[in-house]
């Protein structure tokens, strides 16, 4: 995926690319919300602030700096099945996940095997049926096997590291046997991997 620049006065600039996509309605004033009401022109748009510590706070005030990170669009092309697609767009909003909180420059290993773990946990959820009542489980199951089989050493190597150390943190919750439960504790799982920058286990081979 492409990355997103910005610019110095915080908006973002749309890659050079073929994509074109029309212009998101400026949010206005800063606001004090974590999340805010999402425009129907934009893909993805989350604000996220910031709380400061200022001289105004020894008097008895707050300050509150707000910065907006936005995705504009996901692309993904035309004519995919839909069990691939829905893979792609959880790899995908991974990627933008680690843009809108922004992630530091992770290894590729790290940055795509985390994504295709998102693909692979959607896809599992399918495939157990706890996703759209069990429509396509054997095909999700095949679509998993073949993510989890990848030979490629940066989505494939990157996906079995980043299972081994999912599955290990999920453990050590005391959560067992995946599904639901599991899924919950993604977001901490990524605080993690945003501190370490780097898988934590060892994977065996494709199986
Ligand atoms: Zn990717």
């Amino acid at each position: 995926m492409q990355q997103w620049q910005h610019t110095s006065a915080g908006e973002v600039a749309t890659p050079r690319s073929g994509l074109s996509l029309p212009p998101i309605a400026p949010s206005g004033s800063a606001r004090h919300t974590t999340r805010e009401h999402v425009p129907q022109r934009a893909a993805v748009k989350v604000t996220t602030t910031t709380t400061t510590q200022s001289d105004a706070t020894q008097r008895g005030e707050q300050t509150t700096l707000s910065k907006t990170y936005e995705v504009r669009g996901i692309a993904a092309l035309v004519g995919l099945p839909r069990l691939q697609l829905g893979a792609v767009l959880a790899h995908e909003l991974c990627h933008a996940f680690m843009h809108l909180l922004r992630f530091p420059r992770l290894p590729p290993v790290v940055a795509e095997g985390v994504c295709e773990l998102w693909a692979s946990l959607w896809l599992a959820a399918v495939a157990d049926g706890t996703e759209e009542q069990g429509q396509g489980a054997a095909e999700a199951s095949a679509r998993l096997l073949q993510l989890r089989r990848n030979a490629d050493p940066v989505y494939g190597d990157g996906l079995r590291q980043a299972t081994a150390c999912y599955e290990d943190f999920v453990q050590s919750r005391g959560v067992t046997g995946g599904g639901g439960a599991a899924a919950e504790l993604l977001p901490e799982f990524m605080k993690l991997v945003r501190e370490k920058r780097r898988w934590w286990k060892k994977a065996g081979p494709p199986s």
